[in-house]
């Protein structure tokens, strides 16, 4: 990295400690009882440049789930399996405004179509279009695209979360059923089946390392800078990123564009992906989450990142 990166590198173990308070404002997902267990006060960071070289500071070591953040490379998938075309026929391009499994808006968007890919409904929605014989061989399809991605062959789902999430997820499952009722989800789709595959890409087991690696192939629109492959056709890579923007932070995606101004995406888990387009991959772990449920204290550490550095993009 240059010498004026140098700099921030050298501030960042300090910035880090220092938006380690945030976590007091916040609290750890519950409605998954696994998720509950993790610790309250960790704060983590990796971010990744094109040459492949790493800064990381905190807990950076810490595994967590994927949960949301997976639903922009299953997009990825399901762009790269039936085309733009296709995919826009079964979910909306709009932010909704409101909670990521809000019921509020299904109705809204004719014919009953979700808003967006990465709300609730939307994922599940996507995770219809997913190709493979059997779910056993849709969730194999999207293990191998997210191990490609991360650059570790190793990656692998934590049962204990998948379990815990398929026990409680009556939300869901009412999420996925109203679809089923709107003929969003075709009458050849198992439901069940559908929020098999949902809950297991939510439950893909992470480190911030493996969340900048997969951000970094994002911010060089496609092509891993670290092997030079291509790996997702650069029109995808678009469209994935301009919905991190809008809505990659849930109902908090205008204040992150005004304060942060770089696309990124949250899970429940408390994991942020977010990316500097160009530069830089990043991933950041901090379980603590605020009302709209993204972390607290990982929120305030990119906004002091971009802040410092001049990142946002507007
Ligand atoms: N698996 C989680 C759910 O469906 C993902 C939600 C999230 O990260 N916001 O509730």
């Amino acid at each position: 990295m240059t010498s004026a990166a140098v700099k921030w590198m050298d501030r960042l173990p300090a910035w880090l400690e220092e938006s380690r308070k945030q976590a007091a404002f916040g609290q750890v997902a519950a409605y998954i009882p696994e998720l509950a267990k993790a610790p309250a006060d960790a704060l983590g960071i990796s971010i990744l440049d094109g040459a492949g070289h790493e800064i990381a500071a905190g807990d950076s070591g810490l595994t967590f789930t994927m949960q949301s953040i997976s639903k922009v490379f299953t997009l990825l998938l399901a762009l790269m399996d039936n085309g733009e075309e296709a995919v826009f026929r079964k979910v909306g391009m709009e932010p909704t405004g409101d909670d990521f499994n809000s019921m509020l808006k299904l109705e809204l968007v004719e014919p009953g179509i979700p808003f967006n890919p990465l709300i609730n409904a939307g994922a599940i929605t996507i995770s219809s279009l997913i190709h493979g014989a059997t779910p056993a061989e849709k969730v194999e399809r999207i293990l191998a695209f997210f191990r490609e991605l991360s650059g570790d062959s190793g990656l692998e789902i934590d049962e204990a979360v998948y379990r815990s999430e398929s026990a409680t997820a009556h939300r869901n499952r009412s999420l996925a059923y109203f679809l089923k009722d709107n003929e969003v989800l075709g009458e050849e789709i198992d439901v069940e089946q559908v929020l098999d595959v949902y809950f297991k890409h939510c439950s893909v087991l992470v480190t911030c390392r493996h969340l900048a690696r997969m951000a970094l192939v994002l911010a060089y629109n496609g092509t891993d800078p670290i092997t030079d492959k291509p790996l997702v056709p650069r029109r995808f890579v678009q469209i994935a990123k301009t919905f991190m923007v809008s809505c990659g932070m849930y109902n908090a995606s205008g204040e992150f564009a005004i304060h942060v101004g770089i696309p990124a995406k949250s899970g429940v888990a408390g994991g942020i992906l977010a990316l500097v387009p160009g530069r830089y991959g990043i991933g950041v772990v901090g379980p603590a989450l605020n009302d709209k449920g993204n972390s607290t204290a990982g929120v305030h550490l990119l906004r002091t990142l971009s802040e410092s550095n001049g990142w946002s993009m507007f």
